[in-house]
């Protein structure tokens, strides 16, 4: 999933911005000593970097998804790899990513200080999820020196954008269920099916994909990732009109798609262990220390600019208790959320517990953002809704509070994350599963994903 973060300003705000600055106004100091920089010392750089040569971000700025014209989302999405090449330059992209491709190989602590001097500010957002986590984070774990050194640089620099093929029409929640399949031709695979929901795959360079390898043993068991660019013969990028009008999604169709053996991630029919610790850095992509995200991001969600409680008061309501009781309940659910973040990851980080433990906080997420979409529309009323031309809608409130499920559903869906918590958390029950132990060819599937899964070969 790529569910966007806040993203603001425009070409023309930042552009300036992008030309300055670089590797040698700040590089050199990095690393006194060969040692690593002291946390504080980092934060200090940043900080001066930051106000130097990143542009600010508009108060109010709404998400990624948004209805503009395609050349507008294009020249957003040029200006994000401008502001990540920018990054690159001054030895800040790619903080926790080893040296040897092109990160910085600091720590965790070096990270979250950045995330937070970089509030206010805008950066490359549609740089950090899918692309940095989970799909550059599943490379660093999984790919071959080779691969890593081929695309982790080039990600680091903003030249390539990443996808996760993961969703099919006929399984989504049930990521294992996948039926694109791959088929060995001598040192290529020749992939067909279909995926969907990739958000922005229209613009972006390459995809992560799982595959089916294997019918004849059962669907974990017979899966494979694989890593091919998106824009080429044999894969059509059909464009998803929502309601609203907005075209991000995208479903694409793989027909005799050729890929080299040199493009496998992990091992053959093991693609499920990829995919498990894919979906643990998917899950857990709100405090992954791969990807950038400014502190207080989500901490704004459902917030036009300048606190909840500014809002009541634009709204006429600050005397209201009830407007007060929402106030509070946001101001709760933002601190509650963002310590539950903090443990989970360093008990995760710690090897104390199960890194399924991250579907808890997936789950916290799904219901705090869609919570927090409708107390920002509750407090600012009808303005929300209904604005007349020129006059101020309340930075999108109205469309937030309709784009609130994003947060229960993209990343996997909450029900889901209940399921996981339930079953490899708390070590209850598994649910019943029909597919279980049986051959891939032989399970029966309904008409709506594709025929039987044995329609394939
Ligand atoms: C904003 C956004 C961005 C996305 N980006 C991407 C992307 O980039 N790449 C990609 O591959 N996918 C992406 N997705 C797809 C997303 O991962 C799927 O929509 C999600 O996993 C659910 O799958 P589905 O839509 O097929 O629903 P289904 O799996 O068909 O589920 C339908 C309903 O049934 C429930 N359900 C299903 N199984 C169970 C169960 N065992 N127990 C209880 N309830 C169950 C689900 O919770 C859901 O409510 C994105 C989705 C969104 C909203």
């Amino acid at each position: 999933m790529s569910v966007g973060g806040a993203e603001a300003g425009s070409a023309a705000e930042t552009g300036g911005a992008a030309e300055t600055g670089g590797a040698a106004e700040t590089g050199g100091a990095a690393v006194a000593g060969g040692g690593i920089e002291s946390v504080e010392e980092f934060r200090l750089r940043a900080r001066g970097w930051l106000r130097e040569n990143m542009p600010r971000s508009a108060p109010g700025a709404t998400g990624r998804l948004v209805v503009r014209p395609d050349e507008e989302e294009l020249a957003e999405v040029a200006q994000d790899r401008r502001l990540q090449r920018l990054l690159f330059d001054a030895g800040f992209a790619g903080l926790c990513f080893p040296k040897e491709y092109g990160g910085q190989g600091l720590t965790r602590e070096h990270a979250e200080a950045f995330n937070e001097e970089l509030a206010g500010y805008r950066y490359p957002s549609r740089l950090q999820v899918p692309t940095m986590t989970p799909c550059a984070a599943v490379i660093l774990e999984f790919g071959t020196h080779e691969q890593k050194a081929a695309h982790l640089p080039a990600i680091l620099r903003g030249e390539e954008l990443w996808m996760q093929f993961l969703s099919e029409p006929g399984s989504g929640s049930d990521v294992a269920g996948a039926k694109t399949s791959a088929v060995r031709e001598g040192d290529e695979w020749v992939l067909n099916g279909s995926k969907i929901w990739t958000t922005g795959a229209w613009w972006s360079d390459w995809g992560l994909c799982l595959a089916r390898t294997n019918w004849d043993v059962p669907k974990h068991r017979g899966l494979t990732v694989f890593m091919l660019p998106i824009h080429q013969p044999g894969i059509e990028v059909s464009r998803i009109e929502m309601l609203d009008g907005n075209k991000e999604f995208c479903q694409e169709f793989l027909t005799d798609v050729r890929v080299p053996d040199s493009a496998r991630i992990g091992e053959v029919d093991d693609g499920w262990t990829v995919a498990t610790r894919w979906l643990f850095h998917e899950r857990s992509f709100s405090s992954s220390p791969f990807a950038l995200r400014p502190a207080g991001d989500v901490e704004t969600y459902g917030d036009p600019g300048g606190g909840l409680l500014q809002l009541a008061e634009r709204a006429g309501r600050l005397a209201d208790p009830s407007a007060r009781e929402l106030v509070g309940e946001a101001h709760l659910l933002r601190t509650a959320m963002h310590a539950l973040d903090q443990r989970l990851h360093a008990v995760i980080s710690e090897g104390k517990a199960t890194e399924q433990l991250a579907a808890v906080g997936r789950l916290m997420h799904g219901v705090t953002m869609g919570r927090l979409a409708t107390i920002g529309f509750e407090l600012a009323g009808p303005a929300a809704v209904a604005a007349e031309e020129g006059e101020d809608s309340l930075g999108g409130l109205g469309t937030s509070y309709l784009l609130r499920q994003i947060a229960s559903i993209g990343g996997g869906t909450t029900e889901v994350a209940r399921n996981v918590i339930s079953e490899r958390v708390l070590g209850m029950p598994r649910e019943q599963a029909l597919d279980r132990n049986v051959p891939y060819r032989q399970v029966r599937t309904g008409p709506s994903s594709g025929g039987a899964a044995n329609a394939r070969s």
